[in-house]
């Protein structure tokens, strides 16, 4: 059977519980992204972001409403940019 897994699972802190400590929103990430199949995690932007660039800043949630391009500016001015 196919897995509809995000790649990222096993590495990704929000996927792991680090990022929304006892909120019920983790689970409705994982079920809208991580666990839905690749045409939506593909679209996550945690996933986008440590794709284009190699890292994602913790602040960043899967429907972030910034685009890359500003979610990547953003971590340049915070200084978490640590890009590829
Ligand atoms: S879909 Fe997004 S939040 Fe879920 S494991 Fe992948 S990168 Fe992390």
């Amino acid at each position: 059977m196919e897995n509809n897994n995000c790649p990222k699972v096993e590495t990704c802190p929000l996927f792991n519980g680090l990022l929304l400590k006892r909120s019920g929103s983790e689970e409705s990430y994982k079920n809208l992204y991580c666990k839905a199949g690749k045409d939506k995690w593909m679209n996550c932007k945690r996933y986008m972001t440590a794709e284009q660039i190699g890292s994602c800043a913790d602040w960043i949630l899967p429907n972030c409403s910034l685009s890359l391009e500003e979610i990547i500016a953003k971590m340049k001015e915070k200084g978490e940019y640590k890009g590829k």
